[in-house]
């Protein structure tokens, strides 16, 4: 084998790992990628090819070096070599890296549209994409669900005696602490200003207040009121069932504008307690005052 044959030979195995290697690579972008399917086929034909060009490298290599061994690597193999065998490697490496990086982007963008920046919570928008898919499976369960709207208590004089970044931080404390008792399923988020909300499904209405007194209770522990610990921040709660049957957002819509009338009524009794909204199985108010 001549010194030339030699080093097309080494070469072309050279370059045909690096086009395993990128086929590997491509091929499971292709498996894990969920960004549709435009991206996806690429990423799949991209590896056949690439999969195709490494057999075909070895079989060359193969036959250039062992079958015409005494004839000279013809210009065009050396031309294929390079543009074939290194740059589309190279370009496959590149192009997924830039897919992935973008995946990454739109999935962080697509996380900070449903988050509540202030709290990590979920955003409005964020609470009714998860609470759609809750209540379908509860539904199909035959299960109940409640919600529950929560407002923190005179928050206003916390922001106009303290400050509005202390007022910040108890509501960053509220949200941990209604989070850190929340029951997988659940579904909790904040409805801007210092109201929170929470879906229980598998909740009828007077379990629910069983939770939302658990939750109010934790909150009146575990947060900090800026006053110190003479003080204690209390929020007040309605509560209501949804209706089990009919279009699942004006469904929630429906226990939200209950769920708030009843929140009215705690506030009207003079806060820190829950009320379930009249009209609900088993109305009842809860009083922790
Ligand atoms: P009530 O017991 O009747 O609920 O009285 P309240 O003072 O809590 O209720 P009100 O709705 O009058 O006050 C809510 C306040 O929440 C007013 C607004 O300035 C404040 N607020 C809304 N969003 C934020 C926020 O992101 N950060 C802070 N610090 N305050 C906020
Ligand atoms: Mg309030
Ligand atoms: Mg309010």
């Amino acid at each position: 084998m001549g010194l030339e044959d030699l080093v097309y030979l080494s070469l072309r195995l050279l370059l045909a790992c690096l086009s395993s290697l990128s086929a590997i690579v491509t091929f499971t972008y292709a498996w894990q990628c969920d960004a549709g399917g435009a991206r996806r086929r690429i990423a799949a034909a991209g590896g056949v090819l690439l999969t195709v060009g490494a057999v075909l490298s070895v079989s060359d290599a193969i036959v250039n070096a062992f079958i015409l061994r005494n004839e000279p690597i013809p210009a065009v193999s050396w031309v294929w070599l390079f543009a074939f065998d290194l740059l589309l490697p190279l370009w496959a490496f590149l192009l997924v890296g830039a897919w992935r990086q973008r995946d990454r982007a739109e999935a962080e963008l697509a996380r900070l549209a449903v988050t509540d920046l202030l709290t990590g919570l979920l955003n409005r928008r964020g609470f009714f994409e998860h609470a759609t898919g809750a209540i379908a499976q509860a539904r199909r369960a035959r299960l109940p669900v409640a919600v529950a709207m929560f407002d923190i208590d005179r928050f206003k004089l916390i922001n106009d005696g303290y400050g509005h970044d202390a007022g910040d931080a108890v509501l960053r404390q509220v949200a941990a602490a209604l989070s850190a008792d929340q029951r997988a399923g659940d579904v909790l988020g904040r409805f801007g200003g210092e109201e929170f909300v929470l879906l229980t499904p598998g909740s009828d209405a007077s379990q629910a207040a069983i939770t939302v007194e658990r939750l109010r209770a934790a909150v009146r522990s575990a947060v900090l009121h800026p006053a110190g610990e003479t003080a204690s921040v209390t929020m007040s709660a309605g509560i209501a069932t949804l209706p089990d049957q009919g279009e699942i957002v004006s469904s929630i819509n429906t226990a939200l504008i209950a769920a708030d009338t009843g929140l009215y009524e705690a506030k009207r009794a003079g806060r820190d307690r829950a009320v379930i909204a009249a009209g609900n199985p088993e109305p009842l108010a809860i009083s922790n005052a």
